[in-house]
């Protein structure tokens, strides 16, 4: 087994307009200021790994619009072995629309176009790198087809699947049985387990429930308040690092990023969820998706200046 982690997801090309207020319907806005980035759950947490000092192989497709170029360069520069991504013609790559209003409140619209082409039978083209990966990490922005594949190959093949559970669509939750990592945030815990997650004593009750339906470990991520970890022998709590929030857009995946990263050079499940949590702190400091994903010298910078203590 190499050291490599395969990550199957998403990539999105994100449009985004800020104004002071959003649009009514059939209203035009003319004053907002316009950003063009790059994000998909998929593409932000193989940019986490990569700048976590991770080996990362992303299977992704793009479509032929013109700022494939520069996504690629992207992923590149963040270390990211880009071989496995499929160029798709006559498709755009995922596309999200977003407007940003007052008090961060947004509408947003998602097109996943070359998002769908990463269909069962180009999981299955992969069998070889998912076995001898040390890990394969998934989100759910990729047909529901292609992630249940990818779960039997890596059961097949013995690679453990970290599998976040996001965006929370429905899913068959008897596949959770495959999954040795699940990490999910407070409303998709919810959405799979049917627990309505509030507080830190309903996140741990959910987190035994996802083991129950059949997850190893279960990890409930609670924004500033950290997360919970439960495995065979603990439900832990891990607290997340006190920093100043600026924007918490993508700290979820650089959390996920982070995590694999750990756990593929053999840390401790606590170890990698400190290591995630050092990550995902770095990352709500600063705004944007991927430029706020941090990079391994300063995860490693900031562990050193903090020492939080696991709790019960
Ligand atoms: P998502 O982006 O998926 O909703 P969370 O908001 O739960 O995920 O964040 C993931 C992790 O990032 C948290 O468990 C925590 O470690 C870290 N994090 C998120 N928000 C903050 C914050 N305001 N302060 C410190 N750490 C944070």
């Amino acid at each position: 087994m190499s050291n490599s982690i395969v990550v199957i997801g998403s990539s999105n090309i994100d449009f985004i307009m800020k104004m002071d207020h959003l649009p009514a319907r059939d209203e035009t806005v003319t004053d907002a200021v316009f950003m063009q980035t790059f994000g998909g759950k998929g593409a932000n947490q193989a940019v986490a790994a990569g700048r976590a000092g991770g080996k990362v192989i992303f299977v992704n497709c793009v479509g032929d619009d013109p700022y494939v170029e520069r996504m690629l360069a992207g992923f590149r520069e963040s270390g990211i072995n880009t071989d496995y991504i499929i160029r798709e013609t006559g498709v755009s790559s995922g596309t999200a629309l977003v407007m940003i209003g007052e008090g961060g409140h947004n509408y947003l619209s998602v097109a996943p176009g070359a998002n769908a082409r990463l269909t069962p039978e180009r999981v299955e083209a992969v069998r070889d790198l998912i076995a001898q990966a040390a890990y394969v990490l998934m989100q759910f922005e990729i047909p529901a087809e292609s992630i249940t594949r990818a779960l039997d190959i890596a059961a097949e093949v013995g690679t453990p699947v970290v599998w976040n559970y996001a965006p929370a669509l429905p899913f068959d939750i008897t596949q959770l049985k495959k999954v040795s990592i699940v990490v999910a945030n407070e409303p998709e815990a919810a959405a799979l387990t049917g627990v309505p997650v509030t507080d830190l004593a309903s996140a741990q009750t959910a987190a035994h429930r996802l083991r129950e339906l059949g997850a190893q470990t279960a990890i409930i991520t609670l924004g500033e308040s950290g997360s919970v970890v439960a495995t065979d022998d603990d439900v832990l709590h891990i607290p997340a690092f006190p920093v100043e929030a600026v924007d918490t857009t993508a700290a979820g995946d650089t959390y996920c990023g982070c995590l694999v990263v750990a756990l593929a050079e053999g840390k401790s499940l606590v170890e990698a969820v400190r290591f995630a949590s050092a990550g995902g702190a770095l990352c709500v400091q600063r705004m944007g998706a991927q430029p706020s994903i941090p990079w391994r010298k300063e995860i490693e910078a900031f562990l050193e200046k903090h020492n939080p203590v696991a709790q019960d």
